[in-house]
């Protein structure tokens, strides 16, 4: 019964009447599901830089055969839809099958606009799938994947879904499903335990799961599906998320001085309401979350972004309110005074008076 009540609920997480398949496995046993069930090998993939998780599941199909070209792209800004353009007009004789993108980088903290992005590939007139990694947006940040026309959509158990690392999912559109018989009539090896042949039509658990199903998980996801309905649904959960993400880049932008503290991402509408990167200018970062351990007892994301000592990165995703987050605020403020880092005011009044503002103008 657990099992077929998280199956009916996840297209409703990806707002997809598509197909809905659980991996027993992390997010990159979702990459190679979705790799291994629409692409052969010799198949030309486009992945968008715009941080780094684009780039990690283009190795993925890389591995399985695919011929990989990543569209260069910056640390501190979204991928750009003009340059996807070109580059697909470039490809007059349509050879790439799949572009690959972040919808949240948890890296660089981007929001990518997935809107922009397939009118870019509609302009071109290009036929390649659009696949996006939603693993850090689902459930944090608004995401619809037939109303923005995405084929395949990549999501996991640990992030905005609140529950503990092993699970992933692959959200499959049609024009994903009719790639998939070109794999079936293609002949080549497939892999089993990613296969959506039994997968889509299951005479029992063996198929839909390749085997046992991962039962402790699936009693979290529908704990986690109920937490969500209790909150509103998938629209509160998302307004908190914006609530938090601007109470954390709130207190950024006061503590920011010349050579100190900066968001790395330019641009307000395309910043993650999952997770904040932040640039520590000429200071160690490093040393900043070894302090922020030691007087506040929570530990930050390290950098990703650049080079290791230059960056740190707050999580606001999932099961978070606002007084975890004003708490990770005021410990990163204290770390600040301990290390006697100069910074332009107090981020922590500033995430208060935004919580306020935000209150205030929800209601
Ligand atoms: C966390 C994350 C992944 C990797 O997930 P794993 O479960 O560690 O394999 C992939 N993509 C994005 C955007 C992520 O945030």
């Amino acid at each position: 019964d657990i099992s077929e009540r998280v199956l009916a609920r996840l297209p409703g997480l990806a707002r997809t009447t598509g197909k809905a398949f659980i991996v027993t496995a992390n997010g990159h046993g979702a990459w190679q599901m979705a790799v291994s069930n629409t692409l052969v090998p010799g198949d030309k993939v486009l992945a968008l830089e715009s941080g780094r998780f684009a780039i990690i599941w283009g190795e993925n199909a890389e591995q399985a055969g695919a011929e990989v070209e990543v569209l260069p792209g910056s640390w501190h800004d979204p991928v750009d839809p003009n340059r996807l353009e070109a580059r697909l007009r470039a490809d007059t004789n349509q050879e790439i099958k799949a572009i690959f993108v972040s919808h949240t980088d948890t890296a660089s903290s981007v929001r990518n606009d997935i809107v922009e992005l397939r009118a870019a590939i509609d302009a071109a007139g290009h036929s390649a799938m659009l696949m996006v990694d939603c693993i850090a947006s689902l459930a944090c940040d608004p995401y619809e994947m037939d109303d923005w026309g995405v084929d395949v959509t990549i999501g996991a158990s640990q992030k905005g879904m609140m529950c503990p690392p092993g699970v992933s999912f692959v959200w499959a559109g049609a024009k994903a499903l009719v790639a998939f018989d070109r794999v079936k009539a293609n002949g080549g090896p497939r892999v089993r335990y990613v296969d959506w042949e039994r997968r889509l039509e299951p005479r029992g658990f063996y198929d839909t799961y390749a085997g046992t199903p991962p039962v402790s998980h699936l009693y979290a996801l529908d704990v986690a599906f109920d937490m969500i309905e209790e909150e509103g649904g998938l629209e509160a959960v998302w307004q908190r998320h914006e609530r938090l993400g601007r109470m954390v880049r709130s207190a950024v932008d006061a503590w920011q001085t010349a050579d100190g503290l900066l968001l790395n991402i330019g641009s307000e509408r395309h910043r993650s309401n999952a997770v904040t990167t932040v640039r520590t200018g000429r200071h160690d970062s490093q040393q900043v979350a070894a302090k922020v351990l030691e007087l506040g007892e929570v530990t930050l994301g390290i950098g990703m972004a650049g080079e290791p000592n230059g960056s740190f990165r707050i999580g606001h995703m999932g099961h978070v309110n606002a007084s975890m987050t004003l708490g990770v605020l005021g410990s990163i403020e204290a770390a600040l005074h301990a290390l006697e880092i100069r910074i332009g005011g107090s981020g922590l009044a500033a995430a208060a008076t935004e919580l306020a503002r935000a209150q205030r103008d929800e209601s």
